[in-house]
């Protein structure tokens, strides 16, 4: 049996514990696992038998939460780092290395962005696409490309990615399709369905709900992997087309040492419960705010539910008619937007996103501090710009708290 979505996240790849009955996921905060003897120690280390020994490596409770992710996100099989930023830089540096070249969307969250700085000094080039259009990153591929790279919608510029047609393209190439879905969520979609070979989130965010933990997940497909294309993973070439996972379990999680806390799992966990509940009442919050700031003539308003949105169309066809939780607002210049941010009383001045309240945030002198003009081009930043992730509150509440503030500002 099939069941939707919102059932899905409160029964899939989960069942009360068999021995006591608890109804949530037991939490296992040890550091490492005691053997009877020291042959089944090493048996466990050699791979010949199942079993934990270090957390670094595994944990029960951090095993639960992938499953119920990768499950979740019809993916093979997933695998939780200490934040979303380990998620994304362990992903990528499985398989890329010094000489090889990654092809992104230009508007890209800021850490995303500044890791990608990084990364040169590994000797790793990355090209970036103005347009977040198969087009434009078909003609940045070269022979030293190793992945594309993209954000299901870009944050902040909201711009939206293809993801089908991206998957064809950097299939004909024989690459894998890597997408960052944090601002998505699998609520809105699963790009593993529309042909993506590795998911990335920030739990931080929607996932977790909350606010109360940093977490970050990857959920891979059925990528063909090949030690010959990608040569970091000739050591794994044993695990066929789990190598991928494989190295990035031992040598990206374990030897990098990006291990979620068992404790995070466990209330992000909880918060996966209701994603589908926070996701539905954000978005329609979300869809009520842009139409109601729009409607005034000194604030221009981004948001991809709004039909003059460049990104409406595909945002409508790939996400079933629903448009996710982030909008910005434009207000003339860094003083309005700094303004508004002080007027609002309700929405919180914080840097994060996908919270169950509604939070804002001027990117330009946050987020983006360091970054370069040329980034802040690209991700479409600009000074008077405030970005709103939209939370669970009461929707005349919100519209009340931001006419109040766009008036005064
Ligand atoms: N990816 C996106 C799209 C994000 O918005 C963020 C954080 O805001 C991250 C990745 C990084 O996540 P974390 O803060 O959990 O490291």
């Amino acid at each position: 049996m099939s069941y939707r979505f919102a059932t899905r996240l409160l029964h899939e790849a989960f069942e009360p514990d068999k021995a006591t009955g608890a109804t949530t996921s037991s939490i296992c905060q040890t550091t490492a696992y005691a053997k009877e003897t020291a042959e089944d120690m090493a048996a466990i280390f050699a791979g010949r038998k199942q079993g934990f020994t270090y957390t670094r490596v595994g944990n029960p409770t951090l095993g639960v939460f992938e499953r119920r992710i990768a499950a979740l996100c019809e993916g093979d099989h997933a695998l939780s780092f200490a934040s979303g930023m380990a998620a994304v830089s362990m992903s990528i540096m499985n398989i890329v290395g010094a000489g090889d070249e990654i092809v992104t969307s230009g508007s890209l969250f800021g850490g995303t962005s500044s890791l990608f700085r990084e990364l040169a000094s590994y000797g790793v080039r990355v090209r970036y696409t103005d347009e977040n259009r198969p087009d434009a990153f078909a003609a940045q591929l070269t022979n030293n490309t190793k992945l594309i790279y993209t954000e299901t919608i870009g944050n902040p510029k909201l711009d939206v990615a293809d993801i089908s047609s991206l998957a064809e393209l950097a299939h004909s190439y024989g690459l894998p399709l890597f997408v960052d879905n944090t601002a998505a969520t699998p609520y809105l979609v699963r790009p593993l369905t529309l042909g993506a070979d590795v998911v990335i989130h920030s739990t931080s965010k929607a996932i977790n709900g909350n606010g109360n933990s940093v977490g970050g997940i990857v959920v891979v497909g059925k990528f063909p992997w090949s030690a010959e294309k990608f040569p970091k993973l000739a050591e794994f070439s044993a695990f066929g087309p789990m190598s991928y996972l494989a190295r990035l379990s031992a040598r990206m999680r374990a030897d990098f040492g990006s291990v979620l806390s068992p404790f995070n799992a466990y209330l992000t966990g909880i918060g996966l419960d209701t994603l589908a509940l926070r996701m539905e009442c954000a978005s329609k919050n979300a869809m009520a705010l842009a139409n109601c700031c729009r409607m005034r003539s000194n604030v221009k308003v981004n948001y991809p539910g709004l039909l003059e949105s460049p990104w409406h169309e595909l945002a409508k066809r790939q996400f079933a008619g629903r448009y996710g939780t982030m909008l910005t607002l434009s207000l003339g210049s860094r003083e309005r937007a700094f303004r508004f941010i002080n007027y609002l009383t309700l929405a919180l001045n914080v840097s994060n996103i996908g919270d169950a309240r509604t939070l804002v945030i001027h990117p330009w002198s946050t987020i983006f501090l360091h970054a370069t003009d040329e980034e802040k081009v690209r991700a479409g930043v600009t000074d008077d710009l405030v970005r709103v992730s939209v939370g669970i509150e009461d929707k005349d509440d919100l519209l009340e708290d931001f006419a109040m503030a766009l008036e005064k500002a």
